[in-house]
């Protein structure tokens, strides 16, 4: 008899948005009429930028032609696309990342799932809650977050970000090996100030410990809120980054994404040995990924050009849009809401009296609206939704009457 994963037993079992698309149908069901506007998941809704179109396009031409076809490619992504990265998103702002630091892959989600694959399996891990559920489900599955507790796990300990703390989580006063942040925040939609990611590097410097920065919505900061970890003086011997151009050009359907991983990361080993991160992630891509596609890739190029990088940005702008109407008719009816400047997120204290759950349910039963109860990302989302700024003017504008209606 086969001896099986059991650590999947151990996943939370209500996945979120799998419970969120059955109560919409359910709905959809009793009311086949009605247009329901969903405000739910991150997905983006504007086209791809017309230089996207076109170097994809070209790129499939070239696998039409014997002399420019392309097979596999590098694992690590092309050198082409390499390079823009580290001359346009990081030594433009100072940032000495080089090219062999950078590995493209299809998508952050993988990479963050993915990272496991590094570390050992009794590391303690540090959430936030509300958080990003990958990283945590990640963990359980391969066994690293340890025996499963009523209220958590054995290994992960959650960072409350809360009203109180402004979502910046409160440094740890014990030890954290490997910590995940995501800043601009999934799903609360908050940044953390120079300063306060500054004291997130000298923790983790000063207690030998991992920041796994997700910086899949860097794209959307608007202030002087810093893009990378790596803006953090020392970050490059404490933290990997992980980027999107999921949300940045609207990849979601493309998968292109990559993770920076600093040749400084060196960890001795039990026998004196020592392992490299950059190399063993290397190792592991080459192993277990065949690279992303060649045409995805010529794709994310084009962003990186002046006319590409201007269509991009129209395309956040026209999310930002969205966000700022959302966000002021939200608190005309005195409801407090966070995030929403850098990020497509708006976090949404729910009225006294609700609970993420129950005020999901009034805004689908009677706005015919779909959101996120916040409580989906851990305990300390009750009592927020969230709301995101993906979809279209008319719809956000429309989605805002529809709760002014169901409040007033
Ligand atoms: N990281 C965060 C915080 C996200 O919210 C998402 C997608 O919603 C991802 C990563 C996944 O990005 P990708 O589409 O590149 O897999």
């Amino acid at each position: 008899m086969i001896s099986i994963n059991t650590n999947f037993q151990n996943l939370s079992q209500n996945y979120l948005f799998a419970e969120i698309a059955r109560r919409v149908s359910v709905y959809k069901e009793a009311h086949p009429q009605k247009h329901v506007i969903s405000l739910g998941i991150g997905d983006v809704t504007r086209p791809l930028a017309a230089s996207v179109i076109r170097a994809m396009h070209k790129a499939v031409d070239d696998e039409a032609a014997a002399a420019t076809f392309h097979g596999y490619g590098p694992e690590q992504g092309y050198a082409f696309l390499r390079d823009k990265i580290a001359e346009y998103d990081y030594r433009s702002r100072g940032l000495d990342i080089k090219s062999d630091e950078i590995f493209i892959s299809d998508g952050a989600k993988s990479d963050t799932g993915n990272i496991t694959d590094l570390f050992g399996a009794d590391n303690v891990i540090g959430l936030t809650d509300p958080v990003y559920p990958v990283y945590m489900d990640s963990n359980v599955m391969c066994g690293h977050a340890g025996a499963k507790y009523e209220d958590g796990y054995e290994r992960i300990v959650a960072l409350p970000c809360t009203e109180e703390n402004g979502f910046s989580p409160a440094l740890p006063d014990r030890t954290l090996d490997l910590i995940y942040l995501c800043y601009p925040n999934n799903p609360t939609g908050t940044t953390l100030t120079r300063l306060q990611l500054t004291a997130w590097v000298n923790y983790a410097i000063a207690h030998h410990s991992l920041l796994l920065f997700d910086a899949a919505y860097e794209a959307f900061i608007t202030d002087d809120t810093p893009h990378s970890i790596y803006e953090i003086e020392g970050a490059k011997s404490c933290a990997i980054e992980f980027r999107s151009f999921s949300k940045t050009a609207g990849f979601t359907g493309v998968r292109l994404g990559y993770t920076v991983v600093p040749e400084e990361l060196k960890y001795k080993t039990a026998d004196g040995g020592e392992l490299q991160l950059n190399q063993m992630w290397r190792r592991r891509q080459t192993t277990k990924f065949n690279g992303a596609s060649y045409i995805s890739q010529r794709g994310a190029e084009a962003i990186y050009t002046e006319e590409g990088r201007r269509e991009i940005m129209a395309n956040i702008d026209y999310y930002h849009e969205n966000a700022r109407v959302m966000k002021s008719s939200l608190e005309s009816l005195g409801l407090k809401v966070y995030g929403g400047v850098n990020s497509p997120y708006l976090w949404v204290r729910i009225p006294d009296g609700e609970t993420s759950w129950s005020f999901f349910d009034k805004l689908l039963n009677e706005a015919a609206l779909v959101t996120t109860p916040g409580v989906g990302f851990g305990p300390s989302g009750e009592g927020f939704i969230r709301l995101t700024a993906f979809g279209s003017h008319d719809d956000a504008r429309e989605a805002m009457e529809r709760i002014s209606e169901t409040l007033g």
